[in-house]
C-alpha cells in the first residue's frame, strides 16, 4: 500500500509482536530496518531468519532503550549503517501490573524508564539526526491504557500517557522542520505482553471490547505505517486509537 522505498527506519521492540509486525510491513514496503530488541535472542534470531530473504534489508540491534549510555553508542554508529534516518518507531515497552498500593518502585522504575524515558533517549537522538535533513517521522506506541487508566496499571498508564503528552511538546519543537511525531494507542492487541493474564480475565476484557475480540498485530502495523508515509505530512501531535471501540 504504501512504498519506503529508500528510506530507513528504526522499530524498537522490532524482533516480537506488535513491532515484528510493523517491521515486517516496513520490510514489505520497500525500507531499510533495523530492528532493535533487549535481550531475547533466540526470537531475534528467529525473527531474522524468518525474514533473511530481505538480505541486509533488515538489521537487529541489542540494546536497552532506557539505558542513555547504549543509546548514544547506538546513535553514534548508526551513520556507519544508514546514511540518513527517516522514521522511528518507539514501540519498546514493558508491564508489571499491580494495585499502587502494592506496586513495588522498582516495577515503577522498570516501567517508566522503559516505556517513557525509552522514548525520550530514542526521540532525542533521532531528532537530531532527522534534523540534518529536515524531515522524519517518529510514531510512538502508547495505549489506550494510557488514556483509560485500568485498575493495576498505575505505571504503565502514566508511561504510555507520558509518551502522548511528550509528543505534544516535541510536535511543536520541530513541526518546522518537517518532522512530525504522533501516537497510536492500541487496546488488546493478541501478543506475548498479555500471556500472563488468566484466561478469565482475559474472557473479561474480550467482553468489555465493542468488537468482542483483541485486536491483531497486522491491524496496528498498518496505521503505523500511515503515520510513517509521506502522505502523513499535516498530521502531528495526534493520537489514534486502535481498540476495536475501547476508546478513552
Ligand atoms: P512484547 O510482545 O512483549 O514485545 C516487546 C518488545 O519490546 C520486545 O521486542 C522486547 O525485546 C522489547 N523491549 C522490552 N523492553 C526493552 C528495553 N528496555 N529496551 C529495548 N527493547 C525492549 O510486547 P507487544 O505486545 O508487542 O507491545 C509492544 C508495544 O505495544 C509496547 O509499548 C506496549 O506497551 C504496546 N501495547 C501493547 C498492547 C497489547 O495488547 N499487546 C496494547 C497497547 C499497547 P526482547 O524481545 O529482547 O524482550
Amino acid at each position: 500500500m504504501y512504498n519506503f522505498e529508500s528510506q530507513h527506519v528504526i522499530v524498537t521492540g522490532g524482533t516480537r509482536g506488535i513491532g515484528a509486525g510493523i517491521t515486517e510491513n516496513f520490510l514489505k514496503a520497500g525500507a531499510a530496518v533495523i530492528a532493535t530488541y533487549a535481550g531475547n535472542d533466540e526470537a531475534a534470531n528467529a525473527f531474522k531468519d524468518k525474514y533473511s530473504q530481505y538480505g541486509e534489508k533488515l538489521i537487529l540491534k541489542k540494546f536497552n532503550v532506557s539505558n542513555t549510555n547504549e543509546v548514544e553508542a547506538f546513535f553514534n554508529d548508526l551513520e556507519k549503517t544508514f546514511p540518513s534516518l527517516e522514521v522511528l518507531v518507539n514501540n519498546a515497552g514493558i508491564r508489571r501490573d499491580n494495585i499502587v498500593a502494592s506496586m513495588t518502585e522498582g516495577d515503577w522504575d522498570a516501567v517508566i524508564d522503559t516505556n517513557l524515558k525509552g522514548t525520550y533517549n530514542m526521540t532525542r537522538f533521532a531528532v537530531l539526526a532527522m534534523m540534518k535533513n529536515r524531515y522524519g517521522r517518529i510514531i510512538n506506541m502508547s495505549s489506550v491504557g494510557g488514556k483509560l487508566g485500568l485498575p493495576g496499571q498505575a505505571n504503565y498508564a502514566a508511561s504510555k500517557a507520558g509518551q502522548i503528552a511528550m509528543s505534544l511538546s516535541v510536535s511543536k519543537e520541530v513541526a518546522k522542520r518537517n518532522i512530525t511525531i504522533n501516537n497510536v494507542c492500541p487496546g488488546f492487541i493478541e501478543t506475548e505482553l498479555l500471556k500472563d493474564l488468566p484466561e478469565d480475565q482475559v474472557k473479561e476484557y474480550k467482553s468489555q471490547v465493542p468488537m468482542k475480540r483483541f485486536g491483531k498485530v497486522e491491524e496496528v502495523a498498518h496505521a503505523v505505517l500511515f503515520f510513517a508515509s509521506k502522505e502523513a505530512s499535516y498530521i502531528t501531535g495526534a493520537t489514534l486509537d486502535i481498540a476495536g471501540g475501547l476508546n478513552a
